[in-house]
């Protein structure tokens, strides 16, 4: 099917920007259109006018340091992805984006359009929400930071108001003595996963100090969950079931075309056992 007709912008400043969203009740950005332009085409969306902010300046950014990883709002995903630095300050990000798409989608979509997408299907606002990140965005009211735990407000929903550009997602770098792992399931590589898991687990010597997994495809909003206290005693099979089990506790899975209810619980039992004891090897090797 072909969008109905819309109006288009392409802004070269980000003023000129926030002012077109503003102008316009339905307007909305675009970005790498991976998600936006097929939404129009099956006649999801049908916005107004699309602001096209890929003629921004300096927004395209990639950058890690030891407080963590900054990705520019034009940045794509492969960028990303290709960083080494990335990859050594935050290794959940480049494990969480191998799984994201197929490459071709991966050269065009932005890691940034991911996040502020609020799919809960998607690997990146899971774990933007896991690592406790954050979202600057810039709109009418000036410059804000939104934090992860405030972004997702429902599916596909987020807090951004309708005139805002999101121009930078952060990452915090992964602290001494953490470790992460990621693990989806899908039907193929590179398509939306029917159940995907992440953690993040720290360690004192032998004791696991805190313990996080995240949940994407299982819940309409991407889902965090603190899993320290099932974990408080040696990392054995009874622990990691004891762990899976008050995940699932936390977990509200629905079926649709892609998955049973009771198929995706069981996914989450899995993984959940499987990350958390890949995340624990990582924090003992870090
Ligand atoms: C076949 C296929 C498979 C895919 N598989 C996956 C997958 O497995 N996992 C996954 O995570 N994603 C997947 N995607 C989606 C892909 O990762 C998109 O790139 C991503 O979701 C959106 O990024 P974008 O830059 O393309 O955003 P767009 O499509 O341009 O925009 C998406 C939404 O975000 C808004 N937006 C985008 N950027 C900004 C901004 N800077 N400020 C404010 N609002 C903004 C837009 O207005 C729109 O509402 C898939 C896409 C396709 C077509």
């Amino acid at each position: 099917m072909k969008p109905t007709a819309f109006d288009y912008a392409r802004p070269e400043t980000l003023e000129e920007a926030v002012q077109a969203l503003g102008g316009h009740p339905d307007s909305k950005v675009l970005a790498g259109g991976q998600s936006l332009v097929p939404l129009m085409s099956m006649r999801l969306a049908a916005p107004a006018l699309l602001v096209d902010i890929n003629g921004l300046p300096g927004l395209d950014h990639v950058t890690a340091d030891e407080t963590g990883v900054r990705i520019g709002a034009l940045a794509r995903h492969a960028d990303v992805l290709a960083s080494a630095d990335v990859r050594r300050v935050q290794p959940l990000v480049s494990l969480a984006l191998a799984n994201v798409a197929h490459p071709t989608i991966r050269n065009r979509g932005t890691t940034v359009g991911s996040i502020v997408h609020a799919d809960a299907a998607a690997e990146m606002p899971m774990v933007l929400q896991l690592l406790g990140g954050s979202v600057d965005v810039v709109g009418s009211a000036g410059r804000r930071t939104i934090a992860a735990d405030e972004l997702y407000v429902g599916p596909l929903e987020s807090s951004l108001a309708h005139d805002e550009v999101a121009v930078e997602a952060f990452f915090p770098a992964l602290p001494a003595g953490s470790g992460v792992a990621f693990e989806e399931i899908s039907r193929r590589h590179g398509d939306y996963a029917m159940c995907g898991v992440a953690a993040v687990v720290a360690v004192e010597g032998d004791r696991v100090t805190s313990a996080r997994a995240g949940y994407l495809s299982v819940s309409d909003v991407p889902t965090v969950v603190d899993l320290t206290d099932a974990l408080a005693g040696s990392v054995d099979d009874a622990a990691l079931a004891r762990a899976a089990e008050a995940a699932l506790a936390q977990l509200e899975p629905e079926t649709d075309i892609h998955a049973s209810a009771a198929y995706r619980a069981h996914l989450a039992k899995v993984l959940t056992a499987r990350v958390l004891t890949a995340a624990h090897d990582h924090a003992r090797e870090e």
